[in-house]
């Protein structure tokens, strides 16, 4: 069965958003539901009607609405990701049409239905539309908005005798997203090849005469005659300061083996901004100034107006000129500017600059921000995965991309499937298409259980059943269920729908989203492994993706990385800083190793609380370039607070391994080598600095553990929660049992389990007082007895109420089980649980689980770097937590014996001690400490107590029965 087979993931919106702006409105609406039982017949608990939402979204040619959705972010994604559609539907049908469009409102209507648009009928046809756009923008009207094209306009009509607003044709294209639009309408290619743009225009140009002229020998435009003077009176054109602004941008050269350099651009608002950048770029004025279309604001942290600014050569601005250009025929001179290329996804020829200069939305003063050395290096190293991990972590020099997903709750920075969908879109790829694929359990069991990665998810998804009280959907919709596990697939296309990545992982996931995220990492390990090494030969290349479980089309992805594999060529022939920047060129690993290892100075006392593998560790640190000899030091990061799981390489090697020899309270500096040059570049702003080492000091905050379970997994084999079951599973076999009750049965895991065996039982019945954890037990429950038409169970119940008040409904069971659930309680509730167990209840047998406290300190101390020392010597009982938040307290032995023994000889039974994990004759015995209570003598009636106003307070949940399935209880 497949599942949410080719779910496009991903903010179809952020898209929009980007095409769109504030013209995609969204509008969510509210659908109520009618109550469903969740596929879980009979089950009590009122399972509110699910809220459902529908997003209209209306953009300025069409509306769309979403299918009904559970959460509101979800229905507006949804609303997106089908406009997307829309719009490819209908580039692709213009495409095809060219300008003969007549059709075009036809087939709008046929595909969006019939949906009243307001809309121009000049907009039938794109070039009449180009037309009627390029008029607009030269009103008086146009003059007046905010816009980034009115800015233009207005810059023109401030400078002496340019009443007409001349402006240079490529800012149109380039500001104007309505124009831009119209512009791909008629010519896909525009999206890569910004002259494109300009040649349309520039062909329109001609059809506006008496209105809009191009100024002759030039790529300019202006109205025919001036502006009215009240007009440019009324728009606030007047002269403003001369007063001179210094903005920082950097130099691209063409060439690779010239050297990323800043400028300063002078500008001042009585000038025009483009004709410094003409400057710069060597040409006469901002006529020969071409813009590269796209904003790049997904690029790091670029502001909008982030741009790369080249020149046009001097046969292409002929071309441009003359009457009768052909798109088709041009030939652009120059060389193609790899870098600037790689940037904005368009070709970009010549020395470029890329600057962050222009006109907005929200002002009529030219917005300007530096563009520096450090801001070039940060969007470089966003474009690899671990960089795009690093920044948004804000953590460039800390932070590694982790190897292993264990859980949402313990990943920080953003996930991995957003950062793969980032990495497409800045590379000009489609969206990836994830595809997940359930799994039933018995195929899942086969499956070798010492896979690692396997073993981490599987507890990590216990752990996180458990910190949610075993709530149902995760929040997130997503179908959990303990019959199936789920697998990921990952298909990475070019923009021109070419498979180029197929990754398909082995192991498989609880969850369905955990499944997606760990594909998804996979897939981003080797594209970093692969940016780490654009050099290799095809045969590598392959065999590489191969360990990842990934199958490559690798013509298509060649082709698709080419500009990345030039860059490369830069990183290797043409650094100019020290030998020691080059020999780290092809390493992007800086971690010492082997004998490089320095000894980290650890200052503070040991406070005993220590990372383990698992656990989540916050530390303060910062880092400093040390100049070569140790003169100066400058410091380049540092965060108050920056949290990461241990263990699975989310922090350099040398500082995981640093933080697992503190104790919290610690703190240390050592040194560090360098690492790349990009991301020293990414954090300091001086190239010309000669650096010799990196200086870390780290103070470790806190140390959060590895919830109970996750601990428990990975620490015994079979997990410990297995071995309970097991261990029950004995004694169901050895007193023939036919009844069994689960006191505190949680979500059902031991009757779930018990299922799985051959045993004598007929009756099971579970407990607890948490509504959620048994509705979780009933839809497991019920599923996997009505599958099993041939076991011997005749009825299961669940009861909902506290196991520490009577009900004659779960007395003279055969055995009663009770596993790590008292400590869940006040300890004289426990007490009370044991009085009322044995006094009222009186199964033949009790099982009784518990944390035993006592082997905590190896539970909190398993880290392979603090495991030689002797738990003995750091006095443990005071230095350890419990397990779990929620217990309330953990016995040692000691206690657990004091307890049992006197409950047992208070009621008539015998106890025995016992337990599993670890072994009960090797200090500190068992993980998990068991008392087994059996009835010495069957009393008689009239002994036992009787029970006065003996009320049912329990309620059934959920009940089944096995010829008369799935009755709805009536209570
Ligand atoms: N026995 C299960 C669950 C253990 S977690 C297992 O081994 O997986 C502890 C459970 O005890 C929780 O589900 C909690 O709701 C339940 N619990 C705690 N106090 C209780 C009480 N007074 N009555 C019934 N259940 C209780
Ligand atoms: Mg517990």
């Amino acid at each position: 069965m497949e599942i949410g087979v080719k779910k496009t993931v991903f903010t179809p919106k952020a898209i929009i958003h980007q095409k769109f702006g504030n013209k995609a409105c969204y509008k969510v609406e509210e659908v109520k539901e009618e109550s469903a039982q969740n596929g879980c017949p009979g089950l009590a608990i009122p399972q509110k009607g699910p809220s459902l939402f529908r997003c209209r979204l209306e953009l300025p040619e069409f509306t769309v609405v979403s299918d009904k959705c559970k959460k509101k972010k979800d229905a507006e994604q949804s609303a997106a990701d089908l406009a997307l559609k829309m719009i490819l539907i209908l580039f692709d049908y213009v495409r095809r049409l060219s300008c003969s469009l007549d059709n075009t409102v036809a087939y709008r209507e046929a595909i969006l239905g019939n949906n009243p648009t307001d809309e121009n009928p000049s907009e039938k046809d794109p070039c009449d539309a180009l037309i009627a756009r390029i008029k607009y923008l030269f009103t008086d009207e146009f003059l007046s908005s905010f816009h980034p094209m009115s800015g233009h306009l207005r810059a023109a009509l401030q400078r002496k005798g340019g009443l007409y607003g001349l402006i240079p044709a490529s800012v149109i294209a380039a500001c104007d997203a309505k124009t831009s639009n119209l512009c791909k309408l008629l010519n896909p290619e525009v999206e890569s090849k910004p002259f494109l743009a300009l040649s349309l225009i520039m062909r329109a140009i001609p059809r506006l005469s008496g209105f809009v002229v191009t100024s002759k020998g030039q790529l300019s435009i202006q109205k025919q005659n001036p502006y009215p003077t009240e007009i440019i009176e009324s728009s606030d054109i007047q002269q403003c300061s001369t007063d001179s602004i210094l903005v920082k941008a950097i130099q691209i050269p063409a060439s690779l083996e010239e050297t990323i350099q800043p400028v300063t651009l002078d500008i001042s608002s009585s000038g025009y901004y483009l004709d410094v950048i003409a400057q710069k770029l060597g040409v006469t004025d901002a006529s020969k100034v071409l813009l590269s279309r796209y904003d790049m604001r997904t690029i790091g942290k670029a502001s909008s107006e982030t741009r790369v600014y080249f020149a046009a050569s001097e046969s292409l601005v002929m071309e441009l000129l003359s009457d009768h250009a052909n798109v088709k025929d041009f030939h652009v001179k120059g060389l193609l500017n790899a870098r600037a290329s790689y940037f904005c996804g368009q070709e970009i020829y010549g020395d470029a600059i890329m600057a962050s200069v222009g006109y907005t939305w929200r002002s009529k003063e030219l917005f300007h921000e530096d563009v520096s050395l450090q801001s070039y290096y940060r969007m470089l190293i966003s474009k690899i995965p671990s960089g795009n991990y690093k920044l948004s972590r804000e953590a460039i020099l800390a932070a590694e991309l982790p190897s292993v997903f264990t859980t949402k709750a313990n990943w920080r920075g953003s996930f991995p499937r957003e950062i793969l969908c980032t990495f497409c879109r800045q590379h000009q790829l489609s969206e990836p298409i994830f595809s997940t694929r359930s799994i039933p359990l018995k195929a899942s069991c086969k499956l070798p259980r010492s896979q690692k990665k396997l073993k981490v998810t599987e507890a990590a998804e216990l752990a996180t059943e458990y910190t949610n009280g075993g709530s149902l959907n995760a929040g997130d919709g997503e179908s959990v269920g303990l019959e199936s596990s789920f697998r990921c697939e990952v298909k990475v296309f070019s923009k021109g729908q070419d498979l180029i990545i197929e990754c398909s992982p082995k192991e498989i996931y609880k969850k369905q989203s955990d499944a997606i995220q760990s594909a998804s990492l996979q897939v981003l390990t080797w594209l970093n492994a692969y940016f780490k090494d654009l050099g290799m030969p095809l045969e590598k290349l392959n065999c590489s993706a191969d360990a990842f479980d990934i199958s490559l089309t690798s013509e298509n992805f060649l082709k698709e990385f080419a500009l990345c594999q030039s860059l490369h060529k830069v990183k290797q022939c043409g650094d100019q800083g020290s030998k020691l920047l080059e020999s780290k060129s092809t390493n992007m690993e800086y971690t010492l190793s082997g004998q490089d290892v320095c000894l980290p100075n650890i200052e503070g006392s040991f406070s005993g609380v220590c990372p383990s593998s698992g656990s989540l560790l916050c530390i303060s640190y910062s880092v400093s370039l040390v100049t070569e000899g140790g003169h100066t030091k400058e410091l380049i990061e540092s965060k108050d607070e920056f949290e990461f799981e241990i263990g699975n390489g989310t922090v350099v090697t040398t500082l995981e391994g640093v933080v697992t020899q503190m104790s919290v309270g610690q703190c240390a500096h050592f040194n560090m080598n360098l690492p790349p040059h990009e991301f020293i570049l990414a954090a300091v702003d001086d190239p010309a600095r000669i650096v010799s080492f990196l200086e870390y000091h780290v103070t470790l905050l806190r140390v959060t553990e590895p919830s109970e379970e996750r601990m428990e997994q990975a620490l015994f084999s079979p997990p410990l929660s297995k071995q309970r079951v097991e261990y029950a599973v004995q004694h169901i076999k050895k007193s023939s049992a036919t009844t069994l009750v689960d006191f505190g049965c949680g979500s059902g895991s031991l009757l779930d389990s018990l299922l799985d065996y051959p045993t004598s039982l007929e009756k099971i019945v579970g407990a607890d007082l948490s509504q959620k954890s048994l509705s979780r037990a009933a839809k497991i429950l019920h599923t996997k007895l009505s599958a099993k038409s041939d076991a011997g169970i005749k009825s299961a119940i669940l009861y909902h109420g506290s196991i520490t008040e009577f009900d004659p409904r779960l007395c003279g069971f055969d055995i009663g089980t009770c596993l790590e659930v008292i400590e869940h309680m006040e300890e004289e509730q426990a007490c009370l649980f044991g009085d009322i167990a044995l006094s009222y209840f009186r199964p033949k047998v009790l099982i009784v689980s518990t944390p035993n406290y006592e082997y905590n300190v190896i539970l909190q101390r398993s880290s392979p770097t603090t495991q030689e020392e002797d738990p003995d010597e750091k006095s443990p009982l005071q230095s350890c937590k419990f397990r779990n938040h929620d217990h309330k307290f953990e016995w040692t032995r000691e206690q657990f014996n004091h307890w049992a023994s006197n409950l047992a000889e208070r009621h008539h039974y015998s106890v025995e001690f016992s337990g599993v994990g670890g072994s009960g004759d090797v200090e500190p015995g068992f993980a998990s400490q068991i008392a087994v209570f059996k009835q010495e003598s069957q009393l008689d009636d009239d002994d036992l107590p009787t029970q006065e106003n003996s009320s049912q307070h329990c309620k059934v949940i959920w009940e089944w029965n096995c010829d008369d399935r799935s009755v709805p209880s009536s209570n």
